[in-house]
């Protein structure tokens, strides 16, 4: 059984591919590598399926860029074999080598985007985020096999195409919210 990454009266809206938040959104010089589940800072970040930790990584620092904050990234291989990132969170509450259950609590939501250091000078599409008042989310990458991080900053590759491991997740999230909603 699945579970939704964050409580279900928080956030169900699943973006269309291409557009703000969702997969593969074009950004100017970069595509987006997953999708983006807007949240409130400290919302709940549950585990999608059983699997096992396979890293806890920094995921943005205002070292990287300057608009970032600190936040953090956990990549866990389900039981399908399929690679589950879960990026831009304040808190990563397991390490790596820990096995975790669908709708184990794993984390919590970051604030990704300091508004304060966002101005004219950076990329649009963080301009309209702030514009918009969605300074933060849960990142939500799925892989076929260890992600290719060349070209790869913070969610986004700077290639043209898709790394051939790298999945859309929109149907996946789709099919989970739908079980969910017949519930
Ligand atoms: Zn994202």
């Amino acid at each position: 059984m699945s579970s939704w990454p964050l409580p279900i009266s928080t956030n169900t809206t699943i973006p269309q591919p291409g557009t703000r938040g969702g997969f593969w959104e074009f950004r100017g010089d970069r595509h987006h590598a997953g999708i983006d589940l807007y949240a409130a800072p400290d919302c709940d970040v549950f585990a999608i399926e059983n699997g096992v930790v396979v890293e806890v990584t920094q995921f943005t620092s205002p070292d990287i860029l300057h608009y970032w904050n600190v936040t953090y990234s956990i990549l866990l291989r389900s039981e399908s074999g399929l690679l589950f990132r879960y990026a831009e969170l304040g808190e990563a509450l397991v390490t790596p080598g820990e096995n975790v259950k669908s709708g184990q609590l794993i984390g919590h939501v970051g604030l990704v985007l300091n508004p304060d250091e966002i101005g004219p000078q950076d990329p649009g599409y963080i301009q309209e985020l702030k514009s918009a008042g969605l300074p933060s989310m849960l990142h939500f990458e799925m892989h076929q096999s260890q992600p290719d991080l060349t070209e790869y900053l913070g969610g986004n590759y700077f290639s043209q195409l898709p790394p051939a491991q790298l999945m859309d997740p929109t149907p996946f999230l789709q099919s989970i919210r739908r079980d969910i909603n017949s519930k």
